[in-house]
């Protein structure tokens, strides 16, 4: 008797693996455009590579002279464009839940017909899911390297493009600097105004920087009253020019604190790259070069003389 349950189970277990076998065998060969454009979307998390396969899958049924899709992911414009457009347009807003997940416009030379926008729109039904988990993963790695409280790059991301920038430097003996900036007497701040307003000078603080500074050059949140700003194409002379420029919008800045006005000054290292030093070595330097500035008298720019 104990044994019938089981004798039942495993035939009827039998048909469902041998049914498993099929689909797996049709999952396989594929015939269908849907199946398929699944499956190779399943294949990848980056948006870019899913909307070049989606644009070849679309392509293929409903031709198309161009394709653009363009959506804001963490504060920035993220956008994917292939082909030359034509008076005609189809334009979509992806959305799922409630959520938008950007907007997909073709153009034609030829007007769509209706039975193609019904075409697009069962592709694009079948897409939305994995489209809107690479649109997801990308606002986590953005997330993962930005500074929660001022919003500009963290010191993750700071260790990535030291990396990269050193690398750079090397393989095209190109000038690149790097700038310390801390800002001066910050911890008096927080023990005389509190750490809201700390906080808050931060964020001013993160927004001067940014605004002092090209936009091939980027700043980093290095640690809690310390930025780092990476210049390339510069001599270790323009960044210490940069740095000053940081340093009067910094001291430009002015809060309003119960009545009083309250400002504050940063300090700046500058250091210039150096053939074959590595992160470390170059981050020392320009450490080195804000300990000089902070030693003698804060509210200045010191550069560490180039050892090339
Ligand atoms: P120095 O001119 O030598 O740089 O003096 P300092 O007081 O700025 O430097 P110190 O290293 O002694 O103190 C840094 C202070 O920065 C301590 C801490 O209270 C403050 N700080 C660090 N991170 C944060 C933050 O996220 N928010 C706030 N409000 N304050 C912070
Ligand atoms: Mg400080
Ligand atoms: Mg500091």
């Amino acid at each position: 008797m104990k044994h019938i349950p089981s004798i039942q189970r495993s035939s009827s277990q039998h048909q469902k693996l041998a049914a498993l076998r099929q689909a797996h065998q049709d999952w396989n060969n594929a015939p269908d455009v849907l199946t398929r454009l699944t499956r190779r979307l399943s294949t990848t998390l980056s948006l870019e590579n899913q909307l070049g396969i989606l644009a070849e899958e679309l392509g293929a049924i409903v031709p198309f002279d161009s394709f653009n899709y363009r959506h804001r992911i963490a504060r920035r414009d993220f956008v994917f464009a292939t082909g030359m457009g034509g008076p005609h347009r189809c334009e979509y807003r992806l959305n799922l839940e409630g959520a938008s997940f950007g907007t997909l416009t073709l153009h034609r030379r030829k007007k769509f017909s209706e039975e193609e926008l019904q075409g697009v729109e069962m592709i694009i039904s079948a897409a939305i899911c994995p489209l809107r988990n690479a649109c997801q993963y990308i606002a986590i790695e953005q997330a993962a390297l930005t500074d929660s409280l001022t919003g500009i790059p963290n010191k993750r991301a700071m260790d990535e493009a030291l990396e990269r920038a050193g690398q750079l430097a090397d393989r095209h003996h190109q000038d690149y600097s790097l700038i310390l900036c801390d800002l001066d007497h910050f911890k008096a701040v927080n023990d005389k105004h509190g750490h809201v307003v700390g906080d808050h000078l931060l964020q001013l603080a993160a927004e001067a920087v940014e605004r002092a500074l090209r936009t091939s050059d980027s700043v980093y949140r290095f640690g809690g009253e310390e930025f780092a700003v990476l210049l390339p194409h510069t001599s270790d002379e323009n960044a210490k020019d940069v740095g000053d420029r940081i340093r009067k919008a910094v001291s430009g800045l002015e809060i309003d604190c119960g009545g009083t006005r309250l400002s504050i000054t940063a300090s700046c290292g500058v250091a210039l790259h150096s053939e074959g030093e590595s992160p470390e070595q170059w981050l020392a330097r320009a450490d080195e070069a804000l300990y000089r500035a902070k030693s003698q008298g804060r509210d200045c720019t010191r550069v560490f003389p180039t050892i090339n």
